[in-house]
């Protein structure tokens, strides 16, 4: 079966190229917000906000989303290293790159600050151009991210919907409309994977053929409908007989149903087909119309070998086909082996 392949075309184009850089100053210095203002004004790509509030950080970038953070080091109550603490520690704020703005040139003070997870540090005041320069780096490689996050969650969302719809479709191809229960399609495929497993194993196999004794006058008799009722519990009742995970039941078409039996020789074939039309019968679904019983019966037809290479399956349904013919003949409800001198 042909299977539906994810589209990688992500819904509305995503542009890498047209996006604001959103800066967040978080200084307790007016004079030092006034003067980044400034240095900013003139970029037009650029939003500039201020938080002179150390203790209000937090929630600032909650509201703004800014693409970088430029963070002072020195503020009364809480010190910029630890709000680059709280920063990492935040699962909204944790990936927003941070760029140190400080007085101190100390090394380690720098390394430090690279080590609680800032991305960069810049002596204040910076130049216009280096400032400039770093916030759009930093905010590409921000919005790339995020970018790639958003595409990567996209396309396992719409990957789970494709494995989801597939198995709905595979599930639907194999299995009968009517009865529920694995169809010709499917009894092809086994069919074909345990005959060429009986080959190397050297191991027999077996079907039971089975169709429903005067089922078309049945249909006359109660109507179209009832007859579909009838070949579901019929399905159903069968289904429920087998045991082995390999054994496998399914519609052959019309009122007729097959069993496929791995692994299994005549004597246990002709058991479970005995027991299948014993279950029927005893099932009772009143058949007014029949010239064998009062019920549905089955009539069953049982083959079975151990495959040679070269042969075909084709001749296993072939010779279960004989025998249910020769059980049909020799008066209904009945179960025929087919045996190759009386072929
Ligand atoms: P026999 O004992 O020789 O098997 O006689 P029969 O009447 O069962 O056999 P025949 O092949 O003449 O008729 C089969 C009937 O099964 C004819 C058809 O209307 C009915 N049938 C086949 N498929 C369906 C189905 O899906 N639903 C219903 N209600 N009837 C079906
Ligand atoms: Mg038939
Ligand atoms: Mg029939």
């Amino acid at each position: 079966m042909m299977e539906l392949q994810p589209s990688f075309q992500l819904n509305g184009e995503i542009s890498l190229l047209d996006f604001k850089i959103v800066v967040l100053l978080v200084d307790d210095q007016q004079l030092i917000a006034e003067a980044v203002r400034r240095l900013l004004a003139g970029h037009e790509d650029i939003e500039f906000y201020y938080c002179s509030d150390p203790a209000m950080a937090i929630k600032e970038v909650l509201r703004i989303r800014p693409t970088v953070i430029l963070q002072d080091l020195v503020m009364p109550d809480i010190d910029g290293l630890t709000l680059l603490k709280y920063y990492r520690a935040h699962p909204d704020i944790r990936n927003i790159p941070v760029i140190v703005l400080s007085v101190k040139e100390e090394p380690k003070v720098k390394s430090e600050a690279f080590y609680l997870g800032a991305n960069d540090y810049l002596v204040k005041l910076p130049d216009e151009v280096e400032l400039v320069a770093r916030l759009r780096y930093h905010s590409k490689a921000y919005v790339y991210q995020l970018q790639r996050d958003e595409a990567f969650k996209a396309l396992q969302e719409s990957q789970q919907r494709l494995a989801e719809m597939n198995k709905r479709l595979m599930r639907l191809s194999i299995l009968d409309g009517l009865t529920g229960i694995p169809n010709r399609r499917r009894f092809d495929e086994s069919l074909g994977i345990e005959w060429k497993r009986a080959i190397r194993n050297k191991t027999p196999i077996s079907l039971i053929l089975m169709d429903i004794d005067y089922f078309k006058l049945y249909n006359d008799h109660y109507g179209h409908q009832e007859g579909d009722e009838c070949l579901k519990k019929v399905a159903k009742t069968l289904e429920s007989l087998i045991q082995r995970p390999t054994d496998l039941v399914s519609r052959y078409g019309g009122e007729e149903f097959v069993a496929l039996l791995p692994e299994t020789g005549p004597d246990g074939a002709m058991i479970l087909a005995e027991r299948m039309r014993h279950t029927i019968e005893e099932l009772c679904i009143p058949h007014q119309k029949s010239k064998v019983s009062e019920c549905v019966t089955l009539s069953l037809g049982v083959a079975s070998v151990v495959p040679e290479k070269g042969e075909s399956a084709e001749k296993l349904v072939e010779m279960a086909d004989k025998a249910l013919y020769k059980a049909k003949q020799s008066g209904r409800n009945r179960v025929e082996l087919f045996h190759f001198h009386s072929a």
